[in-house]
């Protein structure tokens, strides 16, 4: 199955984008859309092959449990459990 979604570095976190509205990957300067519904500008610290790359990210949960959420997928094994 075609991945829908895509993991993005981006404002110190993981977020997750559309690959229906980024079918390449995002350079740095632009804007991006993820899916917790917020629009952050990349930088050189969101991306590995520069020098200025900051390796500190954590998952942004709302982006995985959208992404889940849109692709029909079980919660992550992590949060399972929370609801209850
Ligand atoms: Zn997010």
């Amino acid at each position: 199955m075609t991945p829908l979604h895509a993991w993005q570095e981006a404002d110190g976190r993981l977020h997750a984008i559309s690959l229906a509205d980024y079918p390449l990957p995002p350079r740095p300067d632009e804007d991006i859309n993820t899916l917790c519904g917020q629009r952050l500008t990349l930088t050189r610290a969101d991306f590995r092959v520069f020098p200025e790359y900051q390796p500190h990210k954590t998952t942004c949960w709302s982006c995985d449990g959208e992404w889940r959420r849109l692709e029909g997928l079980p919660p992550h094994p992590a949060l399972a459990g929370h609801t209850s």
